[in-house]
């Protein structure tokens, strides 16, 4: 059986992760510009579904949907798919692949038009390589206890952190001469996922040969786990000149409404021991966000005005996201000062982002999704 992923830039992580498993499974994928038989496989965010949905309705081979939107609605998919992989691959795909062989029912995990079983199991990390033959990102921790209401995370990954060993890690990044990793918070690692664990970062850390960027692109930190002891290890072991995080909303309100679980203050406190230790600290916000009211804006406009005084934000207008809390939600409108002081501030390079195209840079997020 012929089995093909089709190349979609966003989701390039997965390629290199699904490929990885498939062939310890004994399944090779081969990339493909187009549906090709025998299988076609697909991983799908929400924009670039719109974009691929014809052609995977159209396709003259077996297709399968996996990805963030397909797991979030996968009874709409399953209308134009012939099988919907809904949370992690790992095992679910090779498996399906495996029934679809041998003429058997789909297994747990995967939603066709006729119905769906939910998975039972959860992925272990050491329990797949990273990557194989196609390159990418060592992904080194899942899942995140944090239930942002704008994020799918938590909800196609689970609550729950699991962390891949740092034997495995080192094996993987002595690939690289410069080492980066796909995590929700890279100074989670070896933790529950709120309280840090210094230790088992360090053990990560000494483990590595080469240039190694803890905390900046694709893997990111939460504001309240930099601290002087947190940037003294990325500073003593790693090749970073910056620190990425996410403050979203420069207004306490709305950090509560949005459940993000740290204040305006943990990030005015990042921004300034960034700035004291000599790195550029790159700050996500989120503008037009439901709840926010014009104070709120104003706040959060306040807050990328002092973060771009010692480094750059990162600003994404808001998108509800299927399967988020915030789904149903309509993202407000920009105040005319707050495209001014964008505007200007774009301009000096001091921020990033497409507020006004907001899909293309909101999902930045992410390349485990
Ligand atoms: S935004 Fe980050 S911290 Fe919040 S739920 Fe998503 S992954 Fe977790």
């Amino acid at each position: 059986m012929k089995i093909h992923w089709r190349e979609i830039s966003s989701a390039s992580n997965s390629f290199a992760a699904l490929s990885a498993a498939c062939e310890v499974h004994g399944y090779h994928l081969e990339a493909t510009k187009e549906p090709r038989p025998d299988v076609t496989c697909y991983s799908l965010n929400s924009i670039s579904e719109r974009i691929y949905r014809d052609e995977i309705a159209g396709a003259d081979c077996i297709t399968v949907v996996g990805g963030p939107h397909a797991s979030a609605c996968y009874r709409e998919v399953a209308g134009y798919a012939d099988y919907v992989v809904v949370g992690e691959g790992e095992y679910t795909l090779p498996a399906l692949l495996s029934a679809i062989e041998e003429g058997r029912a789909p297994p747990p995990g995967v939603a066709t038009a006729s119905g769906y079983t939910p998975a039972h199991h959860t992925v272990l990390l050491d329990g797949y390589p990273p990557f194989s033959d196609v390159k990418g990102f060592i992904e080194i921790s899942r899942g995140c206890p944090f239930g942002c209401g704008y994020c799918q995370t938590p909800r196609l990954f689970g609550r729950c952190m699991r962390h891949r060993s740092v034997d495995e890690i080192s094996r993987y990044a002595a690939r690289f001469r410069d080492i980066r990793f796909v995590t929700p918070n890279a100074l989670a690692y070896g933790s529950d996922g709120v309280h840090i664990r210094l230790d088992r970062i360090e053990r990560l850390l000494q483990s590595l040969n080469g240039r190694v960027y803890f905390g900046t692109f694709p893997g990111e930190v939460r504001p309240e786990f930099i601290s002087q002891q947190s940037i003294d290890l990325i500073l003593d072991h790693c090749a970073n000149t910056r620190l990425h995080f996410g403050a979203q909303s420069g207004s306490d309100q709305v950090l509560r409404h949005l459940r993000r679980g740290h204040t305006v203050e943990d990030v005015v406190r990042a921004v300034d021991l960034c700035r004291e230790n000599g790195l550029t600290p790159v700050v996500d916000f989120i503008l037009g966000l439901p709840f926010e009211t014009d104070d709120d804006q104003r706040a959060t406009l306040d807050l990328v005005r002092s973060v771009t005084r010692v480094g750059k934000a990162h600003i994404h207008y808001f998108m509800p996201l299927p399967g988020t809390p915030l789904q149903n939600s309509r993202p407000r409108g920009l105040l005319p000062e707050t495209e001014k002081v964008l505007g200007r501030l774009a301009l000096n390079g001091s921020i990033t982002g497409s507020w006004m195209e907001h899909e293309i840079r909101f999902f930045r997020h992410s390349p485990h999704l």
